[in-house]
């Protein structure tokens, strides 16, 4: 049956205002713009890859997650982490990912690495040991647990492999400042 004019007008209009709606996100029952994550929030590798003493390993746990492995007094293992503000720390650098003596083509060019090489040598032994500062004086203190590295390798790792620095701030797409 043809539509009457007055019909096909109140059509039009109805879909005219579904449309703006829609647009509107009225008829949305979820927003659909992602719910913006805290500015300050730096993303964290669950397992960061760190340098020192020349060579790159691959680290079981996030920096502030790496406990000392010295045995207390208590006979427990020590609580304390590894990295504190009371001794230096190291620098999130872009290393370049590629083995500068193998012949691999990796996908990725440069990757987030922390670097310990620039801290002095004891600090650098203090982080391969995996001791707090106190349990790296007491040198006497038992091990309670194996030091937790795992040497770092391009291929075995390349999930554990980031292009961009970790404290760098994410930005919305299209919000560039
Ligand atoms: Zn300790």
């Amino acid at each position: 049956m043809p539509l009457t004019p007055q019909l096909a007008d109140l059509r039009r209009r109805l879909a005219l205002r579904t449309r703006r709606l829609l647009d509107t996100g009225a008829f949305t029952p979820h927003p659909t713009e992602p719910a913006p994550a805290p500015p300050t929030t730096p993303c964290q590798p669950t397992r960061p890859v760190v340098q020192l003493l020349y060579c790159r390993y691959l680290a079981q746990y996030p920096l502030d997650d790496i406990r000392c492995v010295a045995q207390t007094r208590l006979r427990h293992r020590c609580t304390h982490p590894v990295l504190t503000p009371d001794a230096p720390t190291g620098t999130w650098t872009l290393m370049s990912a590629t083995p500068s003596h193998g012949q691999l083509t990796l996908p990725a060019s440069e990757m987030a690495v922390y670097d310990l090489g620039q801290l002095p040598y004891t600090e650098q032994l203090r982080w391969r040991a995996q001791r707090c500062p106190l349990h790296a004086a007491a040198s006497q203190a038992a091990d309670l647990a194996l030091a937790e590295w795992e040497v770092f390798d391009p291929l075995m790792h390349h999930l554990h492999m980031h292009p961009r620095l970790p404290t760098a701030i994410r930005h919305h797409r299209g919000r560039s400042k």
